[in-house]
């Protein structure tokens, strides 16, 4: 086969790799090997030699001797072409291939086939492309070398091969076999990791970064978690190096302290210049202000929003700003790039900030920082395509309790909100909808807010079309009691005294995006509380949810139930679409799978 017509059918069945094509399993065989007796009800194939043949109109019965069998058999043929009339003629002998009946005790073959080859077990691929073709391509491709040099071992190269081509190979296996499914899984998760490793491209950086943040580290009011000594480790070996920049997703709960990492990565670049952006001005202030009041003094720290910018961002060492950086002209150039929040950037943002780290035959070390939780095992594939760190453990205990409530438990909700008001605490009631909609069974902040008003002090209204969403926030966080808001509130303003949260119409949403805003309550220790309030009844899902504190746990179950109908938010990404392995349950294939996939091409690390 040519290798242009390889290409061809590639590109049509729209695959790439070789191990593509290997997974493309027949959904049915032909069995087109020699019967050696008649069943009715089978399909069935014989040698045949045609004794007699007779026309009556439109159809056409032919009688065939079976000497393999030892008797005869009646062919009706209902679609007669000239070709049937041409073939089979008196004396001539083929290989039959068709339904068998009996009728009356007569044996019948109903409009059978003239086979030229026989003997097999014909696979059917049921794609895009003819079934001779793809035949024919994985002949050609999938053999037991090819298979081997892919970094295959003898079971999976053997199960492929039989499910291919199985006359040869002793047979199809069973499908539904433990052995079979595991092979499958393995080889789908294997040719997944590869992939990925091939679309990573490493390119030298701007400098070696190395200033020590030891001191840094020690002068902090409290000692840092493990986590996040050993993200900053990962960190400081990957800033070291010249002949590649970094490129690494620092992944951690909301609360995990993911803020200490940042100023020590800030450290280590020191006077080399590094960039910080943040989806917030609110967020990025927060972030000025903490930098100033724990980096060394001899460290220059500028500030850049859209509205106001503070110290000089053209000479300062650290500049930390929003998206507004990216459209500064007189900004030099960095050795060091992150990005805090980076799953709040847009699609359009996210497209800047990838041109400012991809351009010039040096790039700057680029550390990306996520509070969204993925799942072990997407973090295992992620990290084909980028470095991942994970901070899983938080600095201190969390204590918040998680319950799911219906409308007949509102008057004790409300009690409960009275009395943490009376403690000075405040409390975030999450609405799905600003304005009101017939689609929706539950009432919107605009609905909601009139009963809020009329009955407590110091009610804050913000949704995300709101322009002065941040204003809002930091007065609500000097005086408001009650924060009215959609899911915005998500984006990462700290507020210490929140101890409450109500989720309105709970069930609509991604357990990820639950998780975020339950990070928003109980910052500092305060005994908070989390209610989902539903009128959809009991849901295995949210009292998972209850239980479970861990936001990597909860990105599992997210996965879970992903297919549940329930969610409505999209938050969490529709991954690749697996067709054996799971990647909520085969965390233990997958890890198989990568060590595999690292022996056989190390080409990194
Ligand atoms: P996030 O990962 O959500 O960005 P932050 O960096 O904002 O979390 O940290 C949350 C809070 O925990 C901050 O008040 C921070 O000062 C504090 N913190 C961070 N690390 C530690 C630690 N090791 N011990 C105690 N408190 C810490
Ligand atoms: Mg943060």
């Amino acid at each position: 086969m040519e290798e242009s017509e390889v290409r061809r059918l590639f590109g049509k069945l729209k695959i790439r790799t070789l191990l593509d094509l290997a997974l493309i399993i027949p959904s049915s065989y032909e069995d087109t090997r020699l019967s050696s007796g008649i069943e009715g009800g089978k399909i069935q194939t014989f040698e045949a030699v045609v004794k007699n043949v007779e026309n009556r109109g439109s159809q056409m019965r032919v009688g065939f001797d079976l000497p393999g069998v030892g008797c005869s058999i009646t062919g009706f043929f209902f679609r007669v072409t000239p070709y049937h009339r041409r073939i089979f003629r008196p004396g001539s002998r083929h290989v039959i291939h068709g339904g068998v009946r009996f009728y009356k005790g007569w044996a019948q073959i109903v409009q059978p086939r003239s086979l030229r080859n026989y003997g097999e077990l014909v696979p059917r691929y049921g794609t895009s492309v003819k079934e001779s073709e793809i035949r024919l391509l994985m002949k050609n491709c999938i053999t037991e070398k090819a298979l081997f040099s892919e970094g295959l071992e003898s079971l999976e190269v053997q199960t492929l091969l039989r499910l291919h081509f199985p006359w040869r190979f002793g047979g199809i296996p069973d499908m539904d076999s433990e052995e079979v499914k595991d092979v499958l899984k393995f080889v789908e998760a294997y040719n997944h990791l590869r992939k990925l490793r091939l679309k990573r491209s490493d390119y030298p950086a701007v400098k070696s970064l190395e200033n020590p943040p030891d001191s840094f580290i020690g002068g902090l009011p409290f000692e840092l978690t493990g986590d996040q000594h050993s993200a900053i480790e990962e960190i400081r070996r990957d800033l070291s190096r010249v002949d590649r920049a970094a490129r690494r997703m620092i992944i951690g709960d909301v609360g995990s302290g993911k803020t200490m990492v940042i100023l020590a990565a800030a450290v280590i670049a020191g006077e080399n210049r590094a960039f910080l952006m943040a989806p917030t001005s609110i967020l990025a202030r927060q972030l000025y202000e903490e930098a100033k009041r724990h980096l060394p003094a001899d460290l220059t720290v500028a500030l850049v929003t859209r509205k106001s910018c503070e110290g000089d961002y053209r000479s300062a060492d650290f500049v930390i700003g929003t998206h507004a950086l990216l459209y500064l002209k007189d900004l030099p150039p960095a050795a060091l790039v992150m990005v805090d929040e980076q799953h709040r950037f847009g699609t359009g943002q996210r497209a800047l900030l990838e041109a400012m780290v991809s351009a010039g035959e040096r790039r700057p070390h680029y550390l990306q920082f996520s509070a969204t939780p993925i799942p072990r095992t997407q973090a295992m594939m992620q990290s084909e395509l980028v470095d991942v760190s994970l901070i899983a453990k938080t600095p201190f205990e969390r204590n918040v309790r998680s319950l799911v409530i219906g409308r007949d438990d509102f008057p004790d909700l409300l009690k409960h909100i009275e009395k943490e008001m009376e403690k000075g605490h405040q409390i975030l009631i999450v609405y799905p909808l600003v304005e009101e909609s017939g689609q929706i069974p539950y009432q919107s902040i605009e609905e909601a807010r009139r009963f809020w008003e009329k009955r407590y002090e110091g009610v804050y209204v913000t949704h995300g079309r709101d322009r002065n969403k941040e204003e809002i926030l930091l007065e609500f966080r000097q005086k408001g009691r009650i924060l009215l808001a959609t899911t915005v509130i998500e984006v990462g303003i700290s507020l210490p005294y929140l101890t409450t949260i109500v989720v309105v119409g709970a069930e609509r949403l991604g357990l990820a995006t639950l998780h975020q805003l339950r990070g928003r309550v109980g910052r500092n220790g305060l005994e908070s509380r989390c209610y989902l309030y539903t009128h959809a009844g009991k849901s295995e899902r949210l009292e998972r949810f209850c239980r479970t504190a861990s936001g990597f746990e909860i990105a599992r179950l997210d996965l879970e139930y992903r297919n549940s109908g329930d969610i409505l938010d999209g938050t969490v990404q529709s991954g690749q679409k697996f067709r054996w392995f799971d990647p909520a349950g085969d965390e233990t294939v997958l890890i198989r799978a990568r060590e595999r996939a690292h022996n056989v091409s190390p080409g990194r690390k």
